[in-house]
Protein backbone atom coordinates (compact mmCIF):
# COMPACT_ATOMS: atom_id res chain seq x y z
CA UNK A 1 0.00 0.00 0.00
CA UNK A 2 1.38 3.47 -0.76
CA UNK A 3 1.29 6.16 1.80
CA UNK A 4 -1.30 8.74 1.84
CA UNK A 5 -2.52 11.60 4.09
CA UNK A 6 -6.14 12.05 5.88
CA UNK A 7 -8.49 14.54 6.68
CA UNK A 8 -12.10 14.19 7.86
CA UNK A 9 -14.26 17.49 7.39
CA UNK A 10 -17.10 18.51 9.34
CA UNK A 11 -19.19 19.30 6.94
CA UNK A 12 -19.84 18.86 2.81
CA UNK A 13 -18.33 22.50 2.42
CA UNK A 14 -15.50 21.45 3.62
CA UNK A 15 -14.87 18.26 2.25
CA UNK A 16 -15.66 19.75 -1.25
CA UNK A 17 -12.40 22.16 -0.66
CA UNK A 18 -10.35 19.07 0.85
CA UNK A 19 -11.14 16.98 -2.73
CA UNK A 20 -9.43 19.74 -5.04
CA UNK A 21 -6.26 18.81 -3.29
CA UNK A 22 -4.46 17.05 -5.98
CA UNK A 23 -4.45 12.85 -6.11
CA UNK A 24 -7.72 13.44 -3.31
CA UNK A 25 -10.00 10.51 -3.13
CA UNK A 26 -13.54 10.65 -0.62
CA UNK A 27 -13.56 7.31 1.68
CA UNK A 28 -16.25 6.63 3.75
CA UNK A 29 -17.27 2.89 4.77
CA UNK A 30 -13.67 2.12 2.78
CA UNK A 31 -15.39 -1.44 2.05
CA UNK A 32 -14.13 -1.70 -1.45
CA UNK A 33 -11.55 0.78 -1.51
CA UNK A 34 -9.10 -0.43 1.46
CA UNK A 35 -9.31 -3.59 -0.71
CA UNK A 36 -7.96 -1.60 -4.02
CA UNK A 37 -5.42 0.24 -2.04
CA UNK A 38 -4.13 -2.86 -0.69
CA UNK A 39 -3.13 -4.08 -4.07
CA UNK A 40 -2.55 -0.49 -5.43
CA UNK A 41 -4.94 -0.41 -7.93
CA UNK A 42 -6.29 2.49 -6.41
CA UNK A 43 -3.59 4.95 -5.07
CA UNK A 44 -5.07 7.98 -3.37
CA UNK A 45 -2.46 10.76 -2.09
CA UNK A 46 -5.13 12.15 0.25
CA UNK A 47 -7.83 10.57 1.59
CA UNK A 48 -11.10 12.88 2.59
CA UNK A 49 -13.01 10.75 4.96
CA UNK A 50 -16.83 11.83 4.42
CA UNK A 51 -17.96 9.01 6.63
CA UNK A 52 -19.17 11.28 10.16
CA UNK A 53 -20.54 14.46 7.41
CA UNK A 54 -24.39 14.87 8.82
CA UNK A 55 -25.95 12.94 5.89
CA UNK A 56 -26.78 9.82 7.59
CA UNK A 57 -30.45 10.78 8.27
CA UNK A 58 -33.67 9.16 6.30
CA UNK A 59 -36.30 11.14 5.84
CA UNK A 60 -40.03 10.80 4.37
CA UNK A 61 -40.25 13.53 1.27
CA UNK A 62 -43.47 15.67 1.09
CA UNK A 63 -44.53 13.40 -1.97
CA UNK A 64 -44.91 10.21 0.26
CA UNK A 65 -40.88 9.07 -1.22
CA UNK A 66 -37.68 8.58 1.27
CA UNK A 67 -34.69 11.01 1.23
CA UNK A 68 -31.71 8.29 2.31
CA UNK A 69 -28.35 9.89 3.40
CA UNK A 70 -25.18 9.36 1.21
CA UNK A 71 -23.84 8.19 4.62
CA UNK A 72 -26.71 5.89 6.04
CA UNK A 73 -25.64 2.34 6.06
CA UNK A 74 -26.64 -0.35 4.42
CA UNK A 75 -27.65 -2.04 8.07
CA UNK A 76 -29.24 0.96 8.77
CA UNK A 77 -31.26 1.19 5.17
CA UNK A 78 -32.72 -2.46 5.19
CA UNK A 79 -33.56 -2.20 8.53
CA UNK A 80 -35.44 0.95 8.56
CA UNK A 81 -39.24 0.76 9.05
CA UNK A 82 -40.18 2.86 6.60
CA UNK A 83 -37.90 0.88 3.54
CA UNK A 84 -39.47 -2.61 5.13
CA UNK A 85 -42.84 -1.31 5.16
CA UNK A 86 -43.06 0.54 1.39
CA UNK A 87 -39.93 -0.62 -0.44
CA UNK A 88 -40.07 -4.75 0.88
CA UNK A 89 -37.48 -5.19 -2.55
CA UNK A 90 -35.03 -2.54 -1.43
CA UNK A 91 -34.68 -4.00 1.82
CA UNK A 92 -34.12 -7.33 0.50
CA UNK A 93 -31.75 -6.72 -1.93
CA UNK A 94 -29.65 -4.52 0.45
CA UNK A 95 -29.75 -7.89 2.97
CA UNK A 96 -28.27 -10.03 -0.39
CA UNK A 97 -26.02 -8.05 -0.75
CA UNK A 98 -22.17 -9.18 1.43
CA UNK A 99 -22.16 -9.99 4.65
CA UNK A 100 -23.87 -8.90 7.99
CA UNK A 101 -20.26 -6.90 9.12
CA UNK A 102 -19.99 -5.02 5.21
CA UNK A 103 -23.38 -3.81 5.71
CA UNK A 104 -22.73 -2.44 9.15
CA UNK A 105 -19.60 -0.67 7.28
CA UNK A 106 -20.93 0.43 3.51
CA UNK A 107 -22.67 3.01 2.77
CA UNK A 108 -25.06 4.08 0.43
CA UNK A 109 -23.14 6.25 -1.91
CA UNK A 110 -20.30 3.85 -1.51
CA UNK A 111 -22.21 1.06 -2.36
CA UNK A 112 -23.32 2.84 -5.30
CA UNK A 113 -19.82 4.25 -6.14
CA UNK A 114 -17.92 0.56 -5.38
CA UNK A 115 -15.57 -0.68 -8.73
CA UNK A 116 -16.02 -3.88 -10.25
CA UNK A 117 -15.04 -7.41 -9.13
CA UNK A 118 -13.87 -8.47 -12.50
CA UNK A 119 -10.72 -10.92 -11.32
CA UNK A 120 -8.20 -8.86 -13.39
CA UNK A 121 -9.23 -5.30 -12.23
CA UNK A 122 -7.52 -6.25 -9.44
CA UNK A 123 -4.23 -8.20 -10.27
CA UNK A 124 -1.45 -5.54 -11.50
CA UNK A 125 -0.01 -8.68 -13.96
CA UNK A 126 -2.66 -8.44 -16.19
CA UNK A 127 -4.05 -6.02 -18.61
CA UNK A 128 -7.13 -4.02 -17.99
CA UNK A 129 -8.48 -1.08 -20.28
CA UNK A 130 -10.61 0.52 -16.52
CA UNK A 131 -7.01 0.56 -14.48
CA UNK A 132 -4.59 1.19 -17.12
CA UNK A 133 -6.45 2.65 -20.56
CA UNK A 134 -5.42 1.02 -23.63
CA UNK A 135 -3.71 -2.03 -21.90
CA UNK A 136 -6.36 -4.54 -23.02
CA UNK A 137 -8.90 -6.78 -21.73
CA UNK A 138 -7.98 -10.02 -20.06
CA UNK A 139 -11.54 -11.16 -19.60
CA UNK A 140 -12.28 -11.09 -23.36
CA UNK A 141 -10.49 -14.10 -24.03
CA UNK A 142 -10.04 -15.27 -20.65
CA UNK A 143 -12.03 -16.21 -17.79
CA UNK A 144 -15.21 -14.42 -17.85
CA UNK A 145 -17.89 -16.73 -16.27
CA UNK A 146 -18.96 -13.35 -13.93
CA UNK A 147 -19.19 -11.10 -16.67
CA UNK A 148 -21.31 -8.84 -19.09
CA UNK A 149 -23.83 -10.22 -21.61
CA UNK A 150 -25.46 -6.73 -22.25
CA UNK A 151 -24.31 -3.25 -23.05
CA UNK A 152 -20.47 -4.20 -22.78
CA UNK A 153 -18.01 -3.70 -25.33
CA UNK A 154 -14.64 -5.19 -26.56
CA UNK A 155 -12.19 -2.56 -24.25
CA UNK A 156 -14.59 -3.80 -20.80
CA UNK A 157 -17.04 -6.50 -19.93
CA UNK A 158 -17.28 -6.05 -16.59
CA UNK A 159 -20.37 -5.95 -14.28
CA UNK A 160 -21.70 -3.24 -11.70
CA UNK A 161 -21.61 -5.32 -8.24
CA UNK A 162 -24.11 -3.35 -6.50
CA UNK A 163 -27.06 -5.55 -5.87
CA UNK A 164 -28.64 -1.95 -4.07
CA UNK A 165 -28.43 0.10 -7.03
CA UNK A 166 -30.41 -2.82 -9.01
CA UNK A 167 -33.48 -2.30 -6.69
CA UNK A 168 -33.13 1.80 -6.55
CA UNK A 169 -33.16 2.07 -10.48
CA UNK A 170 -36.34 -0.20 -10.26
CA UNK A 171 -37.45 2.35 -8.06
CA UNK A 172 -36.80 5.32 -10.23
CA UNK A 173 -34.72 6.89 -7.40
CA UNK A 174 -32.49 9.64 -7.93
CA UNK A 175 -28.93 10.92 -6.85
CA UNK A 176 -28.47 14.38 -5.06
CA UNK A 177 -24.89 16.17 -5.36
CA UNK A 178 -22.68 19.13 -4.82
CA UNK A 179 -19.75 20.33 -6.57
CA UNK A 180 -17.77 23.20 -5.28
CA UNK A 181 -18.72 25.50 -8.29
CA UNK A 182 -22.26 24.22 -9.20
CA UNK A 183 -23.91 23.96 -6.14
CA UNK A 184 -26.30 21.03 -6.26
CA UNK A 185 -27.70 18.54 -8.59
CA UNK A 186 -29.97 15.86 -8.93
CA UNK A 187 -28.83 13.25 -10.94
CA UNK A 188 -31.16 9.79 -12.18
CA UNK A 189 -29.73 6.56 -10.79
CA UNK A 190 -30.41 5.56 -14.29
CA UNK A 191 -27.65 7.73 -15.49
CA UNK A 192 -25.37 7.86 -12.97
CA UNK A 193 -23.60 4.89 -14.31
CA UNK A 194 -22.34 4.40 -17.61
CA UNK A 195 -21.78 1.72 -20.10
CA UNK A 196 -18.09 1.02 -20.78
CA UNK A 197 -17.76 2.19 -24.46
CA UNK A 198 -14.14 2.78 -25.03
CA UNK A 199 -13.54 4.49 -22.08
CA UNK A 200 -14.20 1.59 -19.31
CA UNK A 201 -12.24 3.60 -16.96
CA UNK A 202 -14.76 6.61 -16.82
CA UNK A 203 -17.89 4.97 -14.77
CA UNK A 204 -20.05 7.22 -13.40
CA UNK A 205 -21.42 10.96 -14.74
CA UNK A 206 -19.83 12.18 -11.96
CA UNK A 207 -17.48 15.30 -12.29
CA UNK A 208 -14.28 15.60 -10.52
CA UNK A 209 -15.20 15.91 -6.66
CA UNK A 210 -18.20 15.67 -7.00
CA UNK A 211 -20.06 14.54 -3.86
CA UNK A 212 -22.74 12.35 -3.30
CA UNK A 213 -24.89 13.83 -0.23
CA UNK A 214 -28.27 11.60 -1.02
CA UNK A 215 -30.39 9.20 -2.87
CA UNK A 216 -34.10 10.16 -3.12
CA UNK A 217 -36.98 7.09 -3.57
CA UNK A 218 -40.32 8.26 -4.96
CA UNK A 219 -43.32 7.12 -3.88
CA UNK A 220 -43.04 2.96 -4.42
CA UNK A 221 -45.60 2.29 -6.97
CA UNK A 222 -48.75 0.07 -6.28
CA UNK A 223 -48.42 -3.68 -6.96
CA UNK A 224 -46.03 -6.36 -5.96
CA UNK A 225 -41.97 -6.39 -5.64
CA UNK A 226 -39.86 -9.12 -5.54
CA UNK A 227 -35.52 -9.14 -5.75
CA UNK A 228 -34.50 -12.50 -6.97
CA UNK A 229 -30.53 -13.10 -6.60
CA UNK A 230 -29.03 -16.18 -8.32
CA UNK A 231 -25.27 -16.46 -6.87
CA UNK A 232 -22.79 -19.50 -6.99
CA UNK A 233 -22.77 -19.46 -2.66
CA UNK A 234 -25.64 -18.26 -1.19
CA UNK A 235 -24.20 -17.24 1.43
CA UNK A 236 -22.25 -14.70 0.53
CA UNK A 237 -21.32 -13.49 -3.13
CA UNK A 238 -21.99 -10.95 -6.14
CA UNK A 239 -24.88 -11.82 -7.94
CA UNK A 240 -24.46 -13.77 -11.09
CA UNK A 241 -27.76 -12.68 -12.31
CA UNK A 242 -30.08 -10.22 -10.29
CA UNK A 243 -33.43 -9.42 -10.95
CA UNK A 244 -35.65 -6.78 -9.58
CA UNK A 245 -39.40 -7.09 -10.23
CA UNK A 246 -42.42 -4.79 -9.63
CA UNK A 247 -45.93 -5.62 -11.38
CA UNK A 248 -49.38 -3.97 -10.89
CA UNK A 249 -52.30 -6.22 -12.09
CA UNK A 250 -55.76 -4.89 -12.19
CA UNK A 251 -58.24 -7.99 -12.79
CA UNK A 252 -56.47 -10.67 -14.51
CA UNK A 253 -54.28 -7.94 -16.78
CA UNK A 254 -51.02 -5.90 -16.19
CA UNK A 255 -51.36 -2.39 -15.75
CA UNK A 256 -47.52 -1.87 -15.07
CA UNK A 257 -44.30 -3.29 -14.61
CA UNK A 258 -40.83 -2.71 -13.74
CA UNK A 259 -37.87 -4.80 -14.39
CA UNK A 260 -33.63 -4.41 -13.87
CA UNK A 261 -31.26 -6.53 -14.01
CA UNK A 262 -27.72 -6.68 -12.22
CA UNK A 263 -24.72 -9.00 -12.91
CA UNK A 264 -25.07 -9.09 -16.41
CA UNK A 265 -23.78 -5.42 -17.29
CA UNK A 266 -21.34 -2.56 -16.37
CA UNK A 267 -24.42 -0.49 -14.48
CA UNK A 268 -27.57 -1.74 -13.24
CA UNK A 269 -29.51 -2.68 -16.47
CA UNK A 270 -33.61 -1.58 -16.92
CA UNK A 271 -35.16 -3.61 -18.97
CA UNK A 272 -37.72 -1.08 -20.72
CA UNK A 273 -38.75 -3.05 -23.33
CA UNK A 274 -39.75 -6.14 -21.67
CA UNK A 275 -41.38 -4.12 -19.36
CA UNK A 276 -43.56 -2.59 -22.57
CA UNK A 277 -44.31 -6.15 -23.58
CA UNK A 278 -46.17 -6.80 -20.30
CA UNK A 279 -48.81 -3.86 -20.43
CA UNK A 280 -51.95 -4.71 -21.09
CA UNK A 281 -51.43 -8.57 -20.88
CA UNK A 282 -52.88 -11.43 -18.84
CA UNK A 283 -50.77 -11.64 -16.11
CA UNK A 284 -49.46 -15.54 -16.77
CA UNK A 285 -46.38 -17.56 -17.23
CA UNK A 286 -46.68 -17.07 -21.21
CA UNK A 287 -46.23 -13.37 -20.22
CA UNK A 288 -43.73 -13.52 -18.00
CA UNK A 289 -41.76 -15.85 -20.66
CA UNK A 290 -42.07 -13.14 -23.29
CA UNK A 291 -40.90 -10.28 -20.67
CA UNK A 292 -37.77 -12.61 -19.94
CA UNK A 293 -36.80 -13.34 -23.33
CA UNK A 294 -37.19 -9.51 -24.16
CA UNK A 295 -35.33 -8.55 -21.47
CA UNK A 296 -32.18 -10.56 -22.67
CA UNK A 297 -32.71 -9.50 -26.61
CA UNK A 298 -29.53 -8.50 -27.74
CA UNK A 299 -27.22 -10.32 -25.19
CA UNK A 300 -24.18 -11.83 -25.91
CA UNK A 301 -22.44 -14.03 -24.20
CA UNK A 302 -18.26 -14.44 -23.92
CA UNK A 303 -17.75 -18.29 -23.97
CA UNK A 304 -17.74 -18.84 -19.72
CA UNK A 305 -20.78 -16.57 -19.43
CA UNK A 306 -22.81 -17.78 -21.90
CA UNK A 307 -25.02 -19.12 -19.18
CA UNK A 308 -26.03 -16.05 -18.13
CA UNK A 309 -28.53 -15.56 -20.94
CA UNK A 310 -30.79 -18.29 -20.41
CA UNK A 311 -30.70 -17.70 -16.83
CA UNK A 312 -31.52 -14.18 -16.70
CA UNK A 313 -34.44 -14.36 -18.92
CA UNK A 314 -35.94 -17.20 -16.25
CA UNK A 315 -34.54 -15.41 -13.57
CA UNK A 316 -37.06 -12.47 -14.81
CA UNK A 317 -39.83 -14.72 -15.37
CA UNK A 318 -39.49 -16.28 -11.88
CA UNK A 319 -39.44 -12.95 -10.06
CA UNK A 320 -42.40 -11.52 -11.81
CA UNK A 321 -44.34 -14.35 -11.52
CA UNK A 322 -43.54 -14.14 -7.72
CA UNK A 323 -44.51 -10.29 -7.25
CA UNK A 324 -47.94 -11.22 -9.58
CA UNK A 325 -48.43 -13.69 -6.67
CA UNK A 326 -47.84 -11.19 -3.98
CA UNK A 327 -49.37 -8.35 -5.29
CA UNK A 328 -52.52 -10.91 -5.24
CA UNK A 329 -51.47 -12.26 -1.99
FE1 LIG B 1 -10.52 -4.75 -17.08
FE2 LIG B 1 -13.05 -4.50 -17.80
FE3 LIG B 1 -11.55 -6.23 -19.05
FE4 LIG B 1 -12.18 -6.67 -16.49
S1 LIG B 1 -13.59 -6.64 -18.18
S2 LIG B 1 -10.16 -6.92 -17.48
S3 LIG B 1 -12.30 -4.57 -15.72
S4 LIG B 1 -11.26 -4.01 -19.04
Amino acid sequence: MRAFTYERPADAGAALQAIARPGAKYIAGGTNLLDLMKVEVETPAHLVDVSRLPLAQIDETENGGLRIGATVTNSDLAAHRLVRERYPMLARALLNGASGQLRNQATTAGNLLQRTRCYYFYDTSKPCNKRTPGSGCSALNGYNRIHAVLGASDACIATHPSDMAVAMTAFDAEVETQTAGRGSRQIKLADLHRLPGTTPQTETALESGELITAVRLPPPPAGGQVYRKVRDRASYDFALVSVAALIDIDGDRIRAARIALGGVAHKPWRALDAERTLVGKPANANAFAAAGAAAMAGARGYGHNDFKIALASRTVARALADAARQQKG
